[in-house]
This record gives structure tokens, C-alpha cells and sequence, in this order.
């Protein structure tokens, strides 16, 4: 715990921490080099590109100086004659050459998150798009800066750009989401929020994570040792098939859970690439990594969409004043129930009702105690209702409410109950608050309109003898 406060209360110390994670991450992405200078990826431009989304200027001195210090020590492995004063120019160009790109990139994305109505889907086509422009930016500063340097042949450039990109690419791709969010804890006042946009703090995994990267990962050997075993450039493609349990972990778990198993899988199938062998179908792998992880952080916007669906649709099928349903969702549920009604020969009763005097109410106390009253009035019918009756608001000051499985006695008495419980209602200058119903019975020729008629015309009825008062259709009288 002390030393966490340490490093987000200490610049040096978190520089110092940043400098010895950046060396780490490059020796981890050494030890799946395949050839001098071949990586499937290059895993430090994700945390480079992280860094610079993060911390911005503050963390360039401490991937400066690792800079320089993989330079001298690209120089001792390769047996390079330089000077010290040489090697360290060399270095620090590399720095830049390597820095400026991503720091462009990441100043970009915070400017864009600034725009409004910016959301996840947005965010991650932005950070695809930069990841691709970036790496490839990177590529031309960096081999520039090694061909300027003399660290690499100017030949090489040719044979070297197109993996050295895809590289790159992939580093960002697979680990600066994952970085970005392990710096966001540690670097205090952070430029960028990216739990604001992706809407979620946490990091823990679902009891079922274990099989799903436990499917994940045997699928990964299993394709990688049908292209060992095969020899075939086509087989290197089974690969591929990787997106689909990515996807599922995207869908179904944290965004935090979604990128720590991208990088471990990218890891794991760099590793094998050195392993068995895999050399000579290294772009397809490259390629995958790429693929892979960006099908699955688009993966991360499906339950983002799917939220903001079922928001649209309750919004759509709600009234926003009352709660109850809208005109055109209780519509849609009434068809459906007197659809069902019908073909199983059950009763079914609609009733329509509407504010006596409702006009009154708001010239002598205001529309917002109008619209209290219709608040009120609809909680004191829903109190009378059953879970299974459907009450929605049919358009100002009038209701409709569907029973099924209900005879017409039983509405009648619902109704009264909402009367005598409106008459409880005490407004300020003693206004009586009350309501006039009007009942109509399913028949087997109905349908939703010719139902919806005749409670309409019993209550017209209604408001004719008196208000405040239950009628039913006209053939079967009227109580009150
Ligand atoms: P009646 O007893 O015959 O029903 O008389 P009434 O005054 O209630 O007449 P009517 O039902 O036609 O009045 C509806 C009024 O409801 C007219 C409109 O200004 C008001 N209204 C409609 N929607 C709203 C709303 O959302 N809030 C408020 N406060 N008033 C509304
Ligand atoms: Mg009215």
C-alpha cells in the first residue's frame, strides 16, 4: 500500500517505475523475437502509446532514457562500433522517432473524447484508425532514424517495413488498452478518462472466465500445432478461428477481463510462433493478432449497444410523466391480449377513464400540479391492478387499462376502489379530484378499435349522468 502512495505521490519514482516496466515489456517482446530485429509484435508501442494517453509529456524522460538503454544494448548484442556519446544520440532519436508518433496519436483521441455525444463505439473505431495511422508513422521515423544512425543497413528498409508495421500495430492494438488501464491507477490527474468511456471500473472476471480462456488458449495450441504439424502456409490461417472465443469474452465479461486475455492470448501465440518454428508464416499470425484483437474490442460495444437499445425501447414503450405505458405499447400489449383471449375463450375487459374536470385543476393551480394529479391518479389505479393488467395513457387526461382473465363486475368494483381513492387526494384549495370510467366486455369479433369504442362511448356516458362514476357498454346497463 506505501508503495502504491509512493508512486502516485512521486513524479521520479513513477518515471522510475515507467523506465523499468517499458525495459520489461521489451524484453518480453525479445524473448518472442524470432530472428534479430523480427517480432510478431513489438509489445512497447502499446505501453509507449498508453503512456502518452495517460501521462502525456510526463512519461517522454522515462521512455527516453530506456530509449538509450536498449540501444546500448541492441549495440553490445550485435557487436556495433559506436561511441558512447554515438550510441547515446542514437538512442535518444530512437526515443523520439518512436515517441512522437503515439504521442500525436494519443493527443488526438483525448481531443476527440472531448466532442460530444462521444461513446464506446466511436472510441474504439478512433483508437483503430490511430493504431493503424500511428504504427505506420512509427515505422517511418523509426527505420529513418536507424538508417540515419547507422544501426541499420538503408537495405533493409524494403524487407523490413511491412512486418515492422504490423508489428507495431499489433503492440497497440493488444496492449495499450491493457496498459492504459494498470496507468490509470498509478498516475494521478490522468488526461484521459477511459472508464468515463468505457463505463466500467471493474477488473474482476465471471466465475465461468476460467473456460472460456481455458477454451481460448487450447484452441490457440490446437491451431498452432495443426500449422506445425501440417507445414502448410493454409493451415497457419486456423488461427483465425480465435475471434470467436474472444468475442463470447468481450460480450460476456469486463473490458478490463477483455483486454488482459487479448494480450495474453497475442503473448502466447508469439511465444509459440518462436517455439515451434512458425517463421515463415509469421504475417499470417501478425495478421491474426490484429484481426483478433480488434473484432474483440468492437466485441466491447455490443453490450454498450444492446444497453442503449433497451433504454431506446423503454423510453419508446414508457410515459415519461406517469410511468404507465405509452399509447402505442399498451396498443401493442391490448392486441396481443385480446389476440390471446380469443383463442383460448377467457374474458377479458378493457376500461377507459379520464380526469373529471381536468382543465380546472390547471388553471386554478398550475400544470405541475396537474401533472401530479396524473401521477397520483395512475398510482391509485396501479395499486388496483394485477401484475397482469396493462394500464397506459391514451393521450392527455385519459387512460386505458386492459384486464384479461377479469369479468365485467369485478372492473366495475376496480373502478369504484380508484374513485374512492382518488377522492382522498387533498389539493391545495380543496378541489375534489375524480375520474368517470367506462367498462366494455371482449367479444369474439372484436378487435382492439372495436373494443376500445365501445368503453370509450360507456364513458362518455359516464361524464353525461354526473362523473365520478363507472358505465358500462350499453347493452349491459349501467352502475354508478
Ligand atoms: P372532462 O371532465 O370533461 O374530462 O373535462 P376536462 O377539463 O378534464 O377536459 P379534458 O379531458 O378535455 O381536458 C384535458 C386537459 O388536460 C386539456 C389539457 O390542457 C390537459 N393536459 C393534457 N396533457 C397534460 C399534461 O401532460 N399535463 C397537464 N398538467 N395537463 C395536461
Ligand atoms: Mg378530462
Amino acid at each position: 500500500m506505501n508503495f502504491v502512495n509512493k508512486i502516485r505521490t512521486s513524479l521520479p519514482w513513477r518515471s522510475a517505475l515507467l523506465l523499468l516496466l517499458w525495459l520489461a515489456v521489451w524484453a518480453l517482446g525479445l524473448l518472442v523475437e524470432y530472428a534479430p530485429h523480427a517480432s510478431v509484435w513489438f509489445p512497447v508501442a502499446g505501453l509507449t502509446c498508453a503512456a502518452m494517453l495517460v501521462a502525456g509529456v510526463r512519461a517522454i524522460p522515462a521512455i527516453l532514457i530506456a530509449a538509450v538503454v536498449i540501444t546500448f544494448w541492441t549495440a553490445l548484442q550485435y557487436d556495433i562500433d559506436m561511441s558512447s556519446r554515438q550510441l547515446t544520440e542514437a538512442g535518444l532519436l530512437f526515443g523520439f522517432a518512436h515517441i512522437f508518433p503515439y504521442y500525436l496519436g494519443a493527443v488526438t483521441l483525448r481531443k476527440l473524447s472531448t466532442v460530444s455525444q462521444y461513446n464506446l463505439p466511436l472510441f474504439v473505431v478512433s483508437f483503430l484508425v490511430l493504431a493503424v495511422c500511428c504504427s505506420l508513422l512509427a515505422t517511418v521515423t523509426v527505420l529513418t532514424s536507424l538508417v540515419v544512425t547507422g544501426l541499420m543497413p538503408a537495405a533493409d528498409i524494403a524487407t523490413t517495413w511491412l512486418p515492422f508495421w504490423i508489428g507495431d500495430m499489433a503492440g497497440v492494438v493488444v496492449i495499450a488498452p491493457l496498459f492504459a488501464s494498470i496507468l490509470l491507477n498509478v498516475f494521478p490527474q490522468t488526461k484521459f478518462d477511459l472508464h468515463k468511456v468505457i463505463g466500467s471500473h471493474s477488473k474482476l472476471a465471471s466465475g465461468q472466465f476460467k473456460y472460456k480462456l481455458g477454451l481460448t488458449l487450447l484452441m490457440l495450441i490446437f491451431a498452432m500445432l495443426i500449422a506445425w504439424y501440417s507445414g502448410s502456409s493454409e493451415s497457419a490461417f486456423a488461427i483465425f478461428f480465435l475471434v470467436i472465443p474472444h468475442m463470447w469474452i468481450a460480450c460476456t465479461e469486463t473490458p478490463f477481463i477483455t483486454v488482459l486475455s487479448l494480450a495474453l492470448s497475442s503473448f502466447l501465440i508469439a511465444l509459440l510462433v518462436n517455439l515451434l518454428g512458425l517463421m515463415d508464416h509469421v504475417m499470417v499470425y501478425q495478421f491474426a493478432i490484429n484481426v483478433i484483437a480488434a473484432n474483440a474490442l468492437f466485441g466491447l460495444t455490443v453490450p454498450a449497444l444492446m444497453t442503449a437499445n433497451s433504454q431506446l425501447r423503454l423510453v419508446v414503450s414508457t410515459d415519461s410523466l406517469t410511468n404507465v405505458a405509452s399509447r402505442e405499447h399498451v396498443q401493442q400489449r391490448a392486441k396481443q391480449e385480446i389476440a390471446r383471449s380469443q383463442l383460448q375463450g377467457q374474458p377479458l375487459c378493457m376500461m377507459v377513464f379520464d380526469i373529471d374536470h381536468f382543465k380546472k385543476i390547471n388553471d386554478q393551480l398550475g400544470h405541475s400540479i396537474g401533472d401530479l394529479v396524473l401521477q397520483l391518479a395512475c398510482q391509485a389505479a396501479q395499486q388496483m391492478l394485477r401484475p397482469t393488467d396493462v394500464i397506459g395513457r391514451y393521450g392527455g387526461d385519459e387512460f386505458v387499462v386492459v384486464l384479461p382473465d377479469t369479468e365485467q363486475d369485478v372492473v366495475v368494483t376496480i373502478g369504484q376502489r380508484i374513485i374512492t381513492r382518488l377522492s382522498q387526494i387533498e389539493l391545495t384549495n380543496n378541489m375534489p379530484v375524480s375520474a368517470s370510467f367506462g367498462v366494455a366486455v371482449l367479444s369474439a369479433d372484436d378487435s382492439f378499435h372495436s373494443l376500445f369504442e365501445r368503453a370509450d362511448r360507456a364513458l362518455y356516458r359516464a361524464k353525461q349522468q354526473g362523473r365520478s362514476q363507472v358505465a358500462c357498454q350499453e347493452s349491459t346497463g349501467h352502475f354508478s
